[in-house]
């Protein structure tokens, strides 16, 4: 699985794997601040322990995303899971991985 890692200026890392092939985001919500953490394109050492997976979701995977996704960043308030999920199935429908804790989780999404 190629790894890649996600910086915040609040000096929060966030490190990904991606479990499917598909197209990643350049910046991510911060889980720690709210700010923007910025990719390191891939130029990262490949035997990190990822925190998060980047999967291609199944329209069922992807309603249960978007309400971990939510909770994880923080952002309940900003954006119903309606709107996340609007956005989300957009990214997804142009190559696009949406992020989960780990691969149990993605098989548990897809029950
Ligand atoms: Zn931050």
């Amino acid at each position: 699985m190629k790894k890649n890692s996600y910086s915040c200026i609040c000096g929060n890392t966030i490190n990904t794997a991606n479990f499917n092939d598909g197209v990643t985001p350049f910046m991510i919500h911060c889980n720690v601040c709210g700010g923007s953490a910025r990719s390191h394109f891939f130029s990262v050492n490949q035997n990190l322990k990822p925190d998060l997976y980047w999967f291609s979701p199944s329209d069922k995977q992807l309603k249960k995303q978007v309400v971990w996704e939510l909770s994880f960043c923080d952002a309940k308030d900003v954006m119903s899971a309606k709107e996340a999920y609007k956005l989300n199935k957009k990214h997804v429908g142009q190559g696009g991985l949406v992020l989960a804790p780990d691969i149990k989780t993605i098989k548990e999404w897809g029950l």
